[in-house]
């Protein structure tokens, strides 16, 4: 089981929030990723690899997006435990956080050149093939230090088979790929 850094705990009470405190592996497909729609003081998405054991983290304001000419700023944030891929509910008012989350989307992805997904996330530049509900086929994840900042990363689309300018699934497929509600109606 690997270890998850301090930050991750440190940001929370988990006798308040439903969120889970620690790593588990569950049922699913393996390497996973999940994107999280959370209606927090902004409205934004998660985007989460798993990469050496936890899931590394990005917000992704707009969400991905399924056009390969539009580049999507990620910022990269705290490592989440593996067992935060199946949370949905609701971060009570006053916790980090507070507001509702939905599963978006959730697959599993596997790199799509001859490096690990570690070394791939090490070198600041990730190439993976995704297998989801709403997301599928290439994107690249790259460390892009916009002005500056090392946690400012852009995610674009390939232009695979995959690539649709016009699909736009963060407003036609609004729904939890668990639940299947919207963040609005949890
Ligand atoms: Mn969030």
């Amino acid at each position: 089981m690997a270890r998850l850094s301090a930050e991750y705990e440190e940001k929370r009470d988990f006798g308040s929030t439903p969120e889970p405190r620690r790593n588990g592996r569950g049922d699913l497909q393996h390497p996973l990723f999940v994107v999280q729609e959370h209606v927090a003081s902004t409205h934004h998405f998660d985007l989460r690899f798993e990469i050496d054991g936890v899931l590394k983290s990005w917000v992704v304001p707009k969400g991905v997006s399924t056009d390969p000419r539009e580049r999507r700023l990620a910022i990269h944030t705290e490592d989440h435990p593996l067992s935060y891929a199946q949370f949905e509910g609701v971060i009570p008012e006053g916790e980090y956080g507070a507001g509702a989350v939905i599963v978006w989307d959730r697959g599993a992805i596997r790199p799509l050149d001859d490096r690990t997904l570690h070394e791939q996330y090490q070198a600041g530049h990730v190439t993976v093939w995704f297998e989801g509900e709403k997301i599928y086929g290439g994107y690249t994840l790259v460390q892009a230090k916009v002005g500056g900042n090392e946690d400012h990363w852009l995610i674009t689309k390939l232009d695979d088979d995959a690539a649709d300018a016009r699909r736009d699934p963060v407003s036609t497929e609004p729904h939890s790929i668990i639940s299947g509600k919207t963040v609005g109606e949890l």
